[in-house]
């Protein structure tokens, strides 16, 4: 049987592969690091491991909870604080994010928590986009247009930039509208943006918007392995694909000689498409420090009830360097109890940023004075993101790059992807998941 070779072991890599092993193909996994999950990565503090990377998963359509379902983890999903998100504004304000807001669109301009942000004149700006017809903007191609030509500069820099630029580390007149999902739908249907972010606030599943897993977005990484383990599939770390097309790639594992491989070949890493101008695609940086806090001194009465809520967003333009902070503890209680009253922070930086930086920022938004002699332990991580393109060639791609940035993005269109790929030929065309484990057990 011809072999199918996937490129990159992140979870679109490991999501693929475990469909495609479903389908009945052989699958081999090269990946260039010495690790699998790509951006989902972990570190412990103790005996306590903390997300590096993604930390949670949106739970819009559920695509994402029916996965784990399908891998047995449903148990361990986790909630996060029933708290807003704040702001820090331009002008160094901390504000609550307004309470019903998609992405920092607000559902409603004139209420009191969007006037604090984006003053009046930003406000009545806001709604004249109930006034307009909803096509109006409807086929712009990025969220920053759309909402610029519907609400306005003021809610779209203010409001709008800084939730996206803290999610998607992009700003949102680089985000495809395509991003948020169901958004042009909802705004077709409603005739207005702001009606639409109702609509969808209110057909959300119960709950909150995201959830997490026991022992960290890890879990999901180390189980996907144990499963490709357990179906035969080794991944080849260390094993950088230099070229690729449709039916070899050549590698480099460090040696002297590039090595070609034959088979039917799935990218799941950056850098190797080019888009229609024969572009590869371009890569953001995210600097991350985390500050892991002793359980004694001033700063413990102070952040113990969440005073930030989940975490605070920055909006471009006041003193404070990072672009986010989250308040891990605070976010998820199950954390906090096993930390045993250590209190986690985790900031995020478009320039590199040091320990001290960290601990100005995490006081100044937090509101709090926290001390050096506080900070048990730093993590410092850069994390280089691939930006979406649409990618020309013969060769399928799965992942961020085309899928989106997320792991509901890029899980749905893994899954998607393989099942177009199907069986291959010959071999166990629709045999189950069942089945097929009972096979390769
Ligand atoms: C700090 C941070 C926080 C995030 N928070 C969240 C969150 O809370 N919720 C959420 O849903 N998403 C979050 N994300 C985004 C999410 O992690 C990503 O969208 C998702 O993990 C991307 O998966 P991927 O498999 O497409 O890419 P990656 O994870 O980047 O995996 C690509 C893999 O390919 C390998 N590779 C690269 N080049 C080659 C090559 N030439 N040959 C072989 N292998 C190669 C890489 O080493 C890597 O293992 C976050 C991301 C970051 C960085």
């Amino acid at each position: 049987m011809i072999q199918t070779i996937v490129v990159g072991a992140g979870v679109a890599g490991l999501v693929v592969a475990r469909e495609l092993v479903l389908l009945g193909h052989a699958v081999r996994i090269l990946e260039a690091s010495d690790h699998p999950g790509g951006q989902v990565a972990g570190h412990l503090v103790g005996d306590v491991r903390l997300d590096l990377g993604a930390e949670a998963f949106a739970t819009r359509d559920g695509v994402v909870s029916a996965y784990l379902e399908r891998l047995g983890l449903a148990q361990r999903v986790v909630a996060p604080l029933d708290a807003p998100a704040w702001l820090c504004t331009a002008t160094g304000d901390l504000v609550p994010l307004p309470a019903v807001s998609l992405l920092g669109i607000p559902s409603a301009p004139l209420a009191r928590d969007v006037v604090r942000v984006v003053g009046r004149g930003g406000a009545w700006r806001g709604l004249v986009d109930a006034l307009l017809p909803g096509p109006v903007g409807s086929r712009l191609p990025t969220l920053g247009a759309l909402v610029r030509r519907r609400m306005g500069d003021a809610i779209l820099e203010r409001l709008v930039a800084p939730v996206v630029e803290g999610i998607h580390s992009t700003h949102p007149d680089r985000l495809p509208v395509s991003a948020v999902p169901g958004l042009v739908h909802n705004l077709l249907r409603e005739n207005s943006l702001s009606r639409a972010v109702t609509r969808m606030r209110i057909d959300a599943p119960a709950g909150s918007l995201v959830a997490s897993l026991e022992g960290g977005m890890t879990s999901l990484v180390d189980h996907l392995v144990a499963d490709l383990d357990r179906f035969g599939v080794r991944i080849e770390f260390g094993t950088r694909v230099v070229e690729a097309h449709a039916d070899r790639v050549v590698i480099d594992r460090g040696d002297v000689q590039l090595e070609e491989i034959a088979g039917r070949v799935v990218i799941a890493a950056p850098g190797l498409v080019v888009d229609s101008q024969g572009a590869p695609g371009e890569t953001t940086e995210t600097h991350l420090v985390t500050l892991v806090l002793s359980a004694s001194g001033p700063h413990v009465s102070a952040l113990a009830d969440a005073p930030r809520g989940t975490g605070v967003l920055v909006a471009r333009g006041g003193t404070v360097h990072a672009r986010a902070l989250t308040h891990v503890t605070a976010k998820w209680p199950h954390l906090r109890s096993a930390l045993e009253g250590r209190e986690v922070v985790r900031l995020s930086y478009e320039h590199p940023a040091d320990a001290d930086q960290a601990l100005r920022d995490a006081a100044t938004l937090l509101g709090s004075t926290i001390t050096s002699d506080a900070v048990e332990h730093v993590g410092s991580v850069t994390w280089f993101r691939a930006q979406r393109l649409v990618p020309t060639g013969d060769v399928p791609v799965v992942g961020e790059q085309v899928a989106g940035t997320g792991l509901a993005a890029v899980i749905q269109h893994a899954v998607e992807t393989a099942r177009s790929l199907g069986a291959p030929g010959d071999s166990v065309s629709g045999c189950t998941e069942g089945t097929k484990k009972e096979n390769v057990a």
